[in-house]
């Protein structure tokens, strides 16, 4: 019998792990308190026809998904602009859509985003598919609906599934122009999708780390970048 077992513990652990969460509370706190300090306007727009329930639900499910006090509006349809059909693709080209309606549109970059919303496949040059694009520069950003169905895959309707899966996109997208980069964590919003298992895996909001670059960002006013993001 090892008669060690029967001694109590050395409790200096516990110290250090208590002394360490003191020490990261305040900063965690304070980013936390920054970013629910400001108010955000997000702008939903559908590009040519899309369901009016899925803007409905976004409306109603982003707000609680965000580390900030946001307003969502549901604006007009924008139609889709010519051109952006690739036909050797059957895509749509989602940097062209996204730059030609980002000129339509005039932000105030400190509190306003606009995010797009298309029922149709769209690509970028450089990869098969996209299921979103953002404009951190211009504060504007694109999802697209086609591959978040099951159907997509000839799999059978789940409508809840899908919701979901738009939500995820909707704020990841959202996260990248609010200056935000992918996320190693594989449970988080910011984790970058290859494909619809990476999006049910991960979750439909940020996670700690993020939400404390997040309050920095806001707290620094860099919110503005140079790249657009898949
Ligand atoms: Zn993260
Ligand atoms: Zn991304």
């Amino acid at each position: 019998m090892d008669i060690f077992r029967l001694r109590p513990k050395p409790r200096r652990n516990l110290w250090r792990m208590f002394l360490w969460c003191l020490c990261i509370l305040p900063i965690f706190l304070q980013g936390y308190a920054l970013a629910r300090s400001v108010d955000e306007r997000i702008y939903l727009v559908a590009v040519g026809n899309v369901d009016k329930a899925i803007l409905k639900n976004l409306k109603s499910a982003l707000p609680s998904r965000l580390p900030m006090t946001a307003k969502v509006v549901i604006e007009p349809a924008a139609a889709l602009p010519a051109g952006a059909y690739s036909p050797s693709r059957k895509q749509y080209n989602a940097y062209l859509i996204l730059d030609e309606l980002s000129k339509e549109v005039r932000l105030f970059l400190d509190m306003e985003r606009a995010l797009f919303v298309i029922d149709e496949d769209i690509f970028v040059p450089d990869l098969n598919f996209v299921f979103g694009l953002a404009d951190q520069k211009k504060g504007t950003a694109i999802i697209s609906l086609a591959r978040l169905k099951n159907e997509f895959y000839g799999m059978k309707t789940n409508s809840a599934l899908f919701n979901d899966r738009v939500v995820k996109e909707a704020v990841h997208e959202l996260g990248h122009t609010w200056g935000m980069d992918h996320c190693p964590n594989s449970r988080c919003v910011m984790y970058f999708s290859n494909n619809l298992q990476d999006t049910d895996r991960k979750r439909d909001n940020f996670c700690l780390d993020c939400r404390i670059k997040l309050g920095k960002r806001y707290s620094g006013g860099g919110l503005l970048g140079e790249k657009a993001r898949k």
